[in-house]
């Protein structure tokens, strides 16, 4: 009797086991295909590196961004380790000569028009070494610089031999980085909204709406926020505010997982 018991525990035992084993299988087969399913939302947040308005909060977000961090700013570096602690990504925000605007709004390593283009491959080098936990790369302003098809080729060969991402930050309608970043075989993804340089958190909730129904139509979508006056903390309020509504209905990666 006593050993019949021992047998029908020892079954009951080894069948729980049997169980969990399938249903663990069962469901690492079939969750990522759910995953994949669902609009995936990609958000970069430009001009870490100085401690700007509403670092803090968006660092705390519970979502994967993109963080893009200047350049030789105070924080450069405090920054770019910040976000890959609360597991953000990080790229390189490159900052380059606009249509408009001051040159001061560059920071001190820009990609300027009257630069040879040794020049611009040695500034963006040197910004590269700086920014070395980065994967890739996005444009500061640039609306003059991304138009320029010999300077782009020339940085973002570079950003190829260390197998970097392009991000289009788009601030141009006549940018052709992305193409020449696709002709050159580097992987790169084009902006699609917008998020902020508003102070109304609800325009800031409205064009995450926005982003959200392009990529139910087309998939994916990427948008733009800021830290500092453009954005902060409105931003971050704003992408909770939504991340909350939506975290069922879509999911947030990282512009990498965008960029082909
Ligand atoms: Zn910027």
């Amino acid at each position: 009797m006593k050993k019949f018991k021992v047998l029908t525990i020892l079954k009951i035992f080894l069948l729980s086991i049997l169980l969990l084993l399938i249903l663990r299988l069962v469901s690492t087969d079939f969750m990522p295909t759910m995953a994949e399913n669902k609009p995936k939302i990609a958000i970069v947040i430009d001009d870490f590196g100085n401690n700007q308005e509403g670092s803090l909060e968006m660092l705390k977000l519970p979502i994967k961004f993109t963080g893009a961090v200047m350049p030789d700013m105070p924080k450069s570096e405090k920054e770019m380790n910040l976000l890959l602690e609360n597991g953000k990504e990080v790229i390189l925000h490159q900052p380059m000569q606009a249509h408009t605007g001051k040159v001061s709004w560059l920071g001190s390593s820009p990609i300027l028009s009257n630069m040879s283009i040794k020049e611009v491959e040695n500034v963006f080098k040197k910004n590269k070494e700086q920014i070395n936990k980065a994967v890739g790369f996005n444009n500061h302003m640039g609306s003059l610089i991304t138009e320029d098809r010999e300077k782009m080729e020339s940085i973002l060969k570079i950003a190829k031999e260390s197998n970097w991402f392009y991000v289009d930050s788009v601030t141009s309608s006549k940018s052709v980085a992305y193409d020449v970043a696709k002709s050159l075989g580097v992987k790169a993804v084009k902006r699609d909204v917008f998020l902020d340089s508003t102070k109304s958190k609800e325009k800031v909730k409205q064009n995450l709406r926005k982003t959200i129904e392009i990529a139910q139509k087309k998939g994916s979508a990427l948008a733009i926020g800021h830290v500092g006056a453009e954005g902060g903390k409105i931003t971050a309020e704003a992408i909770l505010e939504i991340y909350n509504e939506y975290k069922n209905d879509v999911e947030f990666v990282y512009a990498s997982q965008l960029a082909n």
